[in-house]
């Protein structure tokens, strides 16, 4: 493998410091208990950086900012030309450090310098754009009424919003809550995921840059439990946005139902990638690869049970195992790697229990199948990717979110069998689908029951096209128009005329 590029000297100092600080009220402060914890290079196994570790009191401080800044108004008053200027700024600003930005995601994640690079952080920068353009344009409608009445409608902001984020795409999923929360005009609470806290603190510093005004955004790291679940039961709170697992949405879904305070949950899946005998095969293998080995398998719309008719499932396989041997695995910063290490020990225990678990189910793995300890890489949490034959769709490795490189080849008989073994899950996320058939293509679009649904092609996002999930996958859409929803609500008025 070839030489890591060096690092740019602001990620040095970035991690260097004695800690990273949170930002509460606009200013960079440690924690209230004076704790802090470890961020790991999930590369080496090694400290990455050490972090101030919010817990109830910190998010008492923050959502405290948060409230005085929604409620007295610097930013819900702001004239809108202003904020659309102050997101503007953000993009630019986050194209700007885009290396900078680039390298501390992919030391602090694990992931490819390419991903990070040419996915992770353009895309970041493109939501706030997106969500820039709808500042000013978020209307409320003037309605028919009686004419001794003036009925209008305001959409107004839905007020302090609690924003817990995932650790597998730190900085986007930061800019998909971010973007539309702030361009509605309401204030945050961000917890990112203890795994991954590095980038949204970088941004927070960026948003500052941009003119944020103080206590709009607040940024709390800490661990799920302590930091996260004290955001969930804050009474200050209006709203909360989480993704993640599902198992944690549930409880978030209960903790909330006393308050009902308003949620969406953005949560697990276990997507049918669905490639029939006349698609063309060689962009449904390439497809496929992408769709399951991308992000190391760490995306919740992975497609993890591919569905291959049966009469070219054999070879099929093959060629896929052959293509999942050959991928370039190593560290993230080192451009050749394809497929870098696991985001942290947990991961890897939790997908080195589920190889073991696909093992004694029957299943037989064809690529991979096992850590990777390879010269360099033994510290590290390191999967080889994974395709797993003789799987039924019954099998727990076919049934639970193993969030890896693993994929589970399931062959299939015809159309109905494919549409009827792919929505045999409790989850509902997303779908693939292969066929140079068009008609098959709407067919199998309309009766697969998920919230995206990709036509030869896979993984495929855009700032204005709506994502979320049906079934157990979550409520709620972001992206789109449609975040506009999660983050504002009507009000009526009616005026009497005389
Ligand atoms: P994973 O299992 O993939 O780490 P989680 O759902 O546990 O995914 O974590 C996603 C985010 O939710 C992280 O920011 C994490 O700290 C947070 N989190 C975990 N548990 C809770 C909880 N009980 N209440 C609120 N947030 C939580």
């Amino acid at each position: 493998m070839a030489a890591a590029p060096a690092l740019n000297p602001a990620v040095q100092d970035f991690v260097r410091a004695p800690f990273r600080k949170m930002l509460i009220d606009g200013k960079w402060v440690a924690s209230a208990s004076g704790k802090t914890f470890e961020t790991v290079n999930p590369a080496t196994g090694g400290a990455l950086a050490s972090v101030a570790e919010g817990d109830a009191e910190d998010v008492e401080r923050a959502v405290r900012a948060a409230r005085r800044a929604f409620d007295d108004g610097p930013w819900s008053r702001m004239s809108p030309g202003d904020r659309v200027k102050i997101l503007l700024r953000t993009a630019d600003l986050i194209e700007q450090n885009a290396l900078e930005l680039a390298q501390l995601e992919t030391l602090d994640n694990g992931k490819s310098i390419n991903e990070s690079l040419n996915v992770d952080i353009p895309s970041a920068a493109g939501t706030f754009r997106y969500y820039a353009g709808w500042v000013d344009k978020s209307y409320g409608q003037t309605i028919p009424s009686d004419p001794s009445f003036f009925n209008f409608t305001l959409r107004e902001p839905v007020g302090v919003c609690g924003q817990i984020i995932p650790w597998n795409f730190p900085l986007l999923m930061a800019a998909w809550k971010l973007g539309p929360a702030l361009a509605c005009g309401n204030t945050v609470v961000l917890k990112p995921a203890e795994q991954t806290p590095l980038t949204a603190l970088r941004l927070g510093e960026l948003l500052q840059e941009a003119g944020l005004p103080d206590g709009v955004l607040n940024i709390v790291p800490g661990y799920g439990p302590t930091a996260g679940g004290a955001l969930v039961k804050h009474p200050a709170v209006d709203k909360i946005a989480f993704t993640g697992s599902t198992e944690v949405g549930k409880e978030i879904h209960r903790e909330t139902a006393g308050t009902l305070k308003r949620v969406s949950l953005e949560l697990g899946g276990k997507s049918p990638n669905i490639v029939f005998a006349d698609a063309d095969v060689e962009a449904a293998v390439q497809g496929a690869l992408m769709g399951v080995f991308f992000n190391q398998g760490q995306v919740c719309c992975a497609g993890t049970r591919l569905f291959v008719e049966q009469k070219m499932h054999d070879e099929f396989a093959d060629v896929l195992a052959k293509h999942a041997h050959e991928m370039p695995q190593g560290h993230g910063l080192d451009p050749a790697t394809k497929v870098g290490p696991l985001v942290s020990k947990e991961q890897l225990d939790r997908v080195t229990d589920y190889l073991a678990i696909g093992k004694s189910e029957g299943a037989k793995a064809i690529a991979g199948g096992e850590r990777n300890t390879a010269a360099g890489l033994a510290d590290g949490y390191f999967v080889k990717p994974t395709v797993f034959t003789g799987v039924r769709n019954d099998m727990r490795i076919a049934q639970e979110e193993i969030f890896g490189p693993v994929v589970s080849v399931i062959p299939f008989k015809d159309e109905s069998d494919a549409v009827l073994q792919g929505n045999n899950t409790f989850y509902g996320l997303a779908a693939g689908v292969w066929t140079k058939d068009v008609n098959k293509a709407h067919r199998v679009a309309r009766a697969i029951r998920a919230g995206t649904l990709w036509v030869n092609c896979y993984n495929v996002f855009g700032a204005s096209a709506p994502f979320g999930g049906y079934k157990q996958s979550g409520y709620g859409r972001e992206l789109g128009s449609y975040s506009l929803d999660l983050y504002t609500q009507i009000k009526t008025v009616w005026m009497k005329l005389s």
